[in-house]
């Protein structure tokens, strides 16, 4: 059977009027179970003196209240759900920066749309019941792992539950188990590629042909350079705990852009300060709001990931609008001499420079009240037994090349390879040392 034609993918074909109508409809019935069963929900709209009957359009979405995760963490940990514990066959939790973790819950109808967007998901990265995929997602609370793990068994493909970590072990059965299909942070890829060239097995020997990364933000240098060491297709799938998991988005055969699944997740972007909504193209924060959810509908989420819809259709066909990748979450962004700096941006200009590794750390600390920025990066071992001088001029190369992207002079500290720590889920990329650096006036 082609895949494209099983029941659930008709949606990512849909007239797009018709599915703004079912949109609608999905959206109307949303609130009217939130205003039901989640209190915070209902004193949030009769204080704006909304009532459910009161959301006619899509445009009256607007006027609906937001949610964030400070309402997570206040509601702690089942007060938004909107269902009773009898009717919740799952949990995950994500750890979240500070604090108590934030908690979900699934019904069972809940996991099929998860299992549902997860094989559509796979579907659109070109993946089929022949496809032995390696699910290095980690298990657990997490809902990486879980979620792909669904989505890998509805389309029939065959899930090798293998988790993160332990890469001795991902190496063996990457290479002795017919693996085509990988899923895990782009990071802990590259963490694997480069064990696997220490080892001198080729890579090209190996079957895998396409890998699924997300959870973090990477650069399309970064893709280049994974399609290129392994010689694979990589794409960028995006998801969130408090929306579902993975699956909310992924990118189809044109890799430009992350379809979103629109039949099930409404999103808006949002100017970040003002919480205005932005039209179409416009770069701003993506808010989004559950159509299908029955134990943890969201409404009006603010995901702080900072992306924009990309106007016009995709050539692949699909009518699912697109997303632009996220390069960033409105919380990573630095000001370091009133200039902003993205993470992401640091990345790209990296790896620019040929000789550098994709393992990098940014330091910040505070001097004189201002923060400050330094940049380690992992060069090659060629590069390391090479002359003090050539050191120097790639060390200028570098700050060079993110004084271009950034139009700021940050200092460049080489690092042997292997010195910089590797993660086994997301890359902790940003290292703030400024609390440390207090300073007596
Ligand atoms: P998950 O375990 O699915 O990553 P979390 O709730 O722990 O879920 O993290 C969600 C956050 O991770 C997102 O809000 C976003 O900031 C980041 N993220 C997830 N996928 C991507 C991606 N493809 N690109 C950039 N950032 C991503
Ligand atoms: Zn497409």
């Amino acid at each position: 059977m082609k895949h494209d034609l099983r029941p659930e993918c008709a949606s990512d074909y849909m007239d797009p009027d018709a599915l703004r109508a079912l949109q609608l409809a999905r959206l109307q019935e949303t609130v009217r179970r939130c205003h039901e069963r989640v209190p915070l929900f209902r004193q949030r709209m009769d204080k704006r003196g909304l009532a459910p009957d009161d959301i006619h359009s899509l445009d009256d979405l607007a006027r609906l209240p937001f949610t964030d995760k400070n309402d997570l963490r206040d509601t702690y940990p089942y007060g938004l759900f909107a269902e009773p514990m009898s009717n919740i066959v799952r949990i995950h939790a994500s750890s979240g920066t500070t604090g108590k973790p934030i908690v979900v819950g699934y019904t069972r109808e809940d996991l099929g749309v998860w299992s549902e967007v997860m094989m559509r998901s796979f579907i659109m990265a070109g993946m089929d019941e022949h496809d032995v995929l390696q699910n290095a997602y980690g298990y657990g609370l997490f809902t990486g792992g879980l979620g792909a793990h669904g989505g890998s068994e509805r389309l029939g493909s065959t899930v090798i539950p293998i988790s993160g970590g332990n890469s001795e072990r991902q190496m063996l059965v990457l290479k002795d188990f017919g693996v085509t299909a990988i899923c895990c942070t782009p990071s802990y890829f590259i963490h694997l590629i480069e064990h696997i060239k220490e080892t001198g097995v080729p890579l090209s020997e190996l079957k895998l042909r396409v890998g699924i990364f997300g959870a973090e933000p990477w650069s399309d240098a970064m893709r280049a350079y994974i399609q290129r060491e392994a010689g694979i297709r990589a794409h960028d799938i995006y998801g969130l705990t408090e929306i579902i998991g993975p699956g909310v988005g992924i990118e189809c055969r044109e890799q430009n852009g992350l379809h979103i699944f629109e039949d099930h997740f409404l999103m808006e972007i949002v100017d970040p300060d003002t919480g205005a909504v932005l039209p179409d193209g416009a770069e701003g924060e993506l808010v989004i709001t559950t159509l299908t959810k029955k134990a943890f509908p969201m409404v009006r989420y603010r995901t702080h990931d900072i992306t924009a819809i990309m106007p016009g259709r995709c050539a692949c066909g699909r009518t699912l609008r697109r997303i632009r990748r996220i390069r960033s979450r409105c919380d990573d962004m630095m000001i370091i001499r009133g200039v902003n700096v993205f993470p992401s941006q640091i990345e790209a200009a990296l790896l620019s420079v040929e000789s550098t590794l994709p393992h990098y750390q940014i330091i910040l600390t505070r001097k004189g009240g201002l923060d400050q920025m330094e940049v380690r990066v992992e060069v090659t071992k060629e590069m390391f037994g090479d002359r003090v001088s050539e050191l120097e001029a790639m060390r200028k190369r570098l700050a060079h090349a993110i004084e271009h992207t950034t139009g700021l002079r940050i200092p460049v500290i080489l690092a042997e390879p292997h010195t910089i720590a590797r993660s086994e889920g997301k890359a902790k990329r940003v290292i703030d040392r400024r609390a440390e650096c207090a300073e007596i006036p």
